[in-house]
């Protein structure tokens, strides 16, 4: 009898789910920037009874798209569309997020995260650093999908100007499958960005329970939904109900204290990511090089290649950096395989493209500016 009950109950609530995600997908444009500004203030025409809703301030919710916005057939973790569901929709399906803090949202844009780009991300930094001046924000949660969450938050680690917390969030499965994990992950991410003990500690990523802080963090599954990890270094916090405690803290400088500001760039500077493997042909690492600002080789073990691979780094006259395909572990500058090259520390490949971007960005190129920069951040 209760069994039945159990069951009923999780049908009727899959199927108001279901309705809530597919009415809210029906209202979504199909544009891919949707550039419109949308607002939900818990305390707007608030009673005297409600004043201490004042007293909270505002998190501001910047949505980007991914599979926290996706939407499919109804029940089903797969064959979905990320970035189809608005940011209102993703916040009308939480309603305790108005007790956490009064919420402003803005759609950013609405993709899949692979095709999030570097106009994107300065234009992201560059709205925090000016929303960050508005002393009732108190802090700011990014929607986005997962597979370039990551460098989304390491970008912003080095480029945004404030030590309001920045917290980026997303979902492995989309609104209309069973259990989707987005609402739970964006109601954590609200409560992290509206935490006073959340200041100073730089970019962070909150997923399934836990915060991680933007230089750590990775994705490190295709499918399940703890999928964002930190490998060795682990988390930082974690949130249960609505109460987030830190437990460790970044050691290296971001945000306000970095030497990267991104007011007036459009673009960042190219730099493309060169996977070695056995055979790898040398030719491919001299085609990027010709179409490229810098290189980052994916190199196997502590950084290395082929002899072929060596002789043809050896030759190019633009930045490279030599980090690994191994997922832990430090490459040491004494390590490198070729002289003008520089030791991504223990960044991964595309943590260290986006550090030779903002380098090249910043014009401090030569070999002793990107060791000291590869050792500072
Ligand atoms: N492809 C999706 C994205 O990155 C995956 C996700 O969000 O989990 O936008």
């Amino acid at each position: 009898m209760n069994m039945n009950k159990s069951i009923f109950a999780s049908f009727f609530m899959f199927l108001i789910v279901s309705c809530i995600a597919g009415c809210a997908a029906s209202e979504t444009q199909n544009s891919k920037t949707v550039g419109m500004t949308e607002t939900v203030t818990a305390n707007e025409g608030a009673s005297a009874e409600e004043s201490d809703k004042n007293e909270k301030g505002t998190v501001v919710i910047l949505a980007t798209g991914g599979t926290i916005a996706g939407a499919g057939e109804a029940g089903k973790e797969t064959g979905y569309k990320p970035g189809t569901l608005t940011v209102d929709s993703l916040i009308n399906a939480i309603p305790g997020l108005t007790d956490i803090s009064n919420i402003k949202a803005e759609q950013i844009c609405n993709v899949n995260s692979d095709d999030i780009t570097s106009e994107i991300w300065i234009e992201l930094a560059n709205r925090i650093n000016e929303m960050a001046q508005d002393e009732n924000i108190s802090g700011f949660v990014i929607t986005h999908g997962t597979d370039t969450m990551e460098e989304t938050a390491f970008f912003l680690n080095l480029a945004v100007k404030t030590d309001k917390p920045v917290v980026l969030t997303g979902s492995m499965r989309p609104a209309t499958a069973i259990s989707a994990d987005g609402s739970m992950n964006l109601y954590q991410a609200v409560c992290v960005a509206a935490s006073k003990e959340s200041r100073g500690k730089g970019v962070m990523v909150v997923f399934s329970d836990k915060i991680f802080s933007a230089r750590s963090v990775k994705k490190v599954s295709t499918y399940n939904v703890m999928a964002i990890s930190a490998g060795e270094t682990g988390s930082i916090g974690v949130v249960r109900n609505n109460e987030v405690s830190f437990y460790e803290e970044t050691t290296r400088k971001h945000t306000v204290d970095t030497e990267f500001d991104v007011k007036g760039v459009t673009k960042l500077p190219n730099v493309q990511i060169v996977y070695f493997a056995v055979d790898a042909d040398p030719e491919m690492v001299k085609y990027a090089a010709e179409h490229a600002d810098g290189l980052v080789i994916a190199g196997a073990g502590a950084g290395e290649f082929s002899e072929g691979f060596i002789d043809a780094i050896n030759g190019f006259d633009i930045p490279v950096v030599i980090s690994s395909r191994i997922d832990d572990g430090i490459i040491t500058q004494d390590a490198v395989l070729c002289d003008k090259t520089v030791a991504a520390n223990d960044l991964s490949p595309q943590k260290a493209a986006i550090l030779l971007r903002l380098a090249i960005m910043n014009k401090t190129t030569t070999k002793d500016e990107l060791v000291r920069l590869f050792d500072t951040y």
